[in-house]
Parts: structure tokens; C-alpha cells; sequence
């Protein structure tokens, strides 16, 4: 028997706690793992609140990306007491996930821990993160440097904001963070932000095309903000788009594609081939000041997840949370 959080829905709703789980309970995989370490996305926070359609089958264990350590294998990659990553694939979706004390997925979705991050702080990074070196890596791709000017983040204070300021400096951009919370700019500029500006400068209807500023954005909000920024990208920049905090729509014109070469990067954590995801972990555990994250993270226990999946959703809580799952 181990823990978990469970969601559950019948006629009064949702129910969500912590249960007893039989291992016979567990879901196909060819890979059981003892998890160590999980953390609260927003993604959680929609699925345990049930504030959004996350849960795609029920019963659910929630949560998207774990830290573990391999108990059982039967895939050939893995052996016992390996040290594996997870993020995405639908698990904590539609593949029972990482806020448990057990979780048995397939091996195919797993990636191993690099030898310099702890279990602890792999999911302090967690899928913002992750996603964070992602959309930096979109940037790159597309061949954006340093010299060519100013990255835009967007949703600065969120977990993939807060770590795409923190990478983005660290790579030698200079970075201006957008934020709905300006007493938190020191906070920000102690991430390497050069600048802090009001959301409030992109989040309402704006023209087709704006002021010439931005050589980059990492956009994790979406809507009118996502348009606005590529209103203001410069010519021949370059904007990856990774969420919707303020919405799904996105009311834009083609004018800054058509008209300035901009390019609108989209970035997907959930299915990303597994030679990107070794290279954002590998990238991550080079560029990130551990130290400095250790700061911005707050640890909880499996009892904690959903009074702060409440929290999350209601934008109470800066920087990361990990759930220790051994607790
Ligand atoms: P988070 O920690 O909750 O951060 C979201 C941030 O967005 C908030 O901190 C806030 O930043 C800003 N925000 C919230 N509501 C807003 C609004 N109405 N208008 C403008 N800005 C608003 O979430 P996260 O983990 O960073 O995730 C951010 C987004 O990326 C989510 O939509 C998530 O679903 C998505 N995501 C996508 C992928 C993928 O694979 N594509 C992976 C991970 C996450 P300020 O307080 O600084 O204003």
C-alpha cells in the first residue's frame, strides 16, 4: 500500500484526498518508480480544483512531472535505482502521475537525472522550468543573440517566467520582465531582469502594430498579451508562445508576420521528442544557479497539495513549490 492524491468525480462532484493505493492499482507501465519528489504546476492546480478540464479519466492521480527513483523495470533503458525525471506525456492526465508515493509508468517517458541536480531540485524546476529551457531554446534556434536586443518575458512572476528571466540573463540577454505585480521587482531584477514593466501595458486590445522594441519573447500568457507582444516585436524577431494564463484566444492581426518577418514560435513540454528534453535537462543543469532557486522554493508534503493548488490558482504563490513525497 502507498499514498496518494486521488481524484475522483460522481454525482456530488469532485472529491479529491489523500488514499491508500494497493500496487495492483497502479496503471500499465513497464517502469515502477518510488517517487521522491513532485511539485504543483498550474496545470495541478486546474486538475485538482477542477477548475479546467485537465483530468481526462477518473479516478486520477494528479500531477505532471516526478523525480524518482526506479523500483521495478522491464525496459531496457532502465534499471533499478536509477534516478529519473518525468514530465508531461499526459501523465496526471490521463496516465496516473506524480503526487503519490508510487507511480509506474512507461519507460520510454523518462529521462535520467543529471549527476549535478538533486531529485529536490529537478523538481524545483519542474515542467515550468523545463519549459522555461524550452522556449529559451526556441529563441536560439531561430538564431536570436544577445546583441540583437531586448527579450520580453511575459508573466514574469509565474513559475515558467520566473525561470526563463533567470536562464535568459544567465545566457547574457537583456531581459524586461512583464508582471502584474510590481512590488515584486526586486525579486525579478535579483533574477537578472533589467527592466520590470506593468502587464497591464499588453493585457487589453492594442493596435495591429506597435513601437519596434522586442528582438525576443518568452510569452507564457497568451490572449491580448501574446498579440501585443508580437504587435511589438522588432523586425524579424522572434516570439515562442507556451500559455494562456490570461486566456486560450489570441485576437491578433498576421500585420507583425506579413509585415515585420515576425516569427511565432509555439512551444509543447507535454510531447517534446526525448533528444530536446535531454538537452533542456542538460542546458538546465548547467545555466541554473541552484542556490538561487533554493531560495524561491517552498517544500510541502502530499497533505499540503490542495489548500496550495488554491492558492496557485489564485496567484498567492511566487516563485516554485515542490512536494516532497516521501513525507
Ligand atoms: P504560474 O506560475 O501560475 O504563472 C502564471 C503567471 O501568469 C502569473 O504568475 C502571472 O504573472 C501571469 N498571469 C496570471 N493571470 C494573468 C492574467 N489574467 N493576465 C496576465 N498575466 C497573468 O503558471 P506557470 O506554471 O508559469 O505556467 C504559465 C502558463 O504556461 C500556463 O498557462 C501553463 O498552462 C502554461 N504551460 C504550458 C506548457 C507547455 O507545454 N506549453 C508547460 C508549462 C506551462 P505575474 O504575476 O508576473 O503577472
Amino acid at each position: 500500500m502507498f499514498k496518494a492524491l486521488l481524484i475522483d468525480k460522481n454525482d456530488d462532484g469532485l472529491q479529491v484526498g489523500l488514499n491508500e493505493i494497493e500496487e495492483s492499482q497502479l496503471p500499465e507501465g513497464d517502469v515502477r518508480v518510488k517517487v521522491l519528489y513532485s511539485t504543483l504546476n498550474y496545470k495541478d492546480g486546474l486538475a485538482i480544483t477542477g477548475k479546467a478540464p485537465v483530468v481526462r479519466k477518473f479516478p486520477m492521480v494528479p500531477g505532471i512531472d516526478f523525480a524518482a527513483e526506479v523500483v521495478e523495470s522491464n525496459h531496457q533503458a532502465w534499471s533499478v535505482g536509477d534516478k529519473v525525471i518525468l514530465n508531461g506525456w499526459g501523465v496526471g492526465e490521463s496516465h496516473w502521475g506524480g503526487l503519490a508515493e508510487q507511480a509506474r509508468v512507461n519507460g520510454d517517458w523518462l529521462v535520467a537525472l543529471p549527476e549535478s541536480v538533486s531529485a529536490k531540485q529537478a523538481m524545483s524546476i519542474g515542467t515550468a522550468g523545463y519549459t522555461a529551457m524550452l522556449c529559451v531554446m526556441g529563441l536560439q534556434d531561430q538564431g536570436v543573440k544577445p546583441e540583437d536586443g531586448e527579450i520580453i518575458v511575459t508573466g514574469a512572476n509565474g513559475g515558467v517566467g520566473s525561470i526563463a528571466t533567470l536562464l535568459l540573463s544567465k545566457l547574457g540577454y537583456t531581459v524586461v520582465a512583464s508582471t502584474g505585480r510590481l512590488e515584486e521587482t526586486d525579486y525579478l531584477k535579483s533574477l537578472g531582469a533589467t527592466e520590470v514593466i506593468h502587464r497591464d501595458e499588453f493585457s487589453s486590445p492594442g493596435k495591429p502594430l506597435a513601437r519596434e522594441r522586442w528582438a525576443g519573447a518568452v510569452d507564457s500568457v497568451g490572449s491580448h498579451t501574446l498579440a501585443n507582444v508580437c504587435a511589438s516585436t522588432r523586425y524579424g524577431g522572434v516570439v515562442t508562445a507556451c500559455g494562456l494564463a490570461q486566456g486560450m484566444d489570441f485576437p491578433a492581426t498576421v500585420a507583425p508576420f506579413i509585415l515585420r518577418g515576425v516569427r511565432l514560435i509555439g512551444i509543447d513540454s507535454v510531447n517534446a521528442p526525448l533528444e530536446k528534453r535531454i538537452e533542456a535537462w542538460t542546458q538546465l543543469a548547467n545555466l541554473l544557479d541552484m542556490d538561487k532557486l533554493a531560495e524561491n522554493t517552498r517544500e510541502i508534503t502530499l497533505n499540503d497539495c490542495v489548500e496550495v493548488a488554491t492558492d496557485l490558482l489564485a496567484g498567492k504563490v511566487r516563485g516554485r513549490v515542490v512536494v516532497d513525497c516521501t513525507a
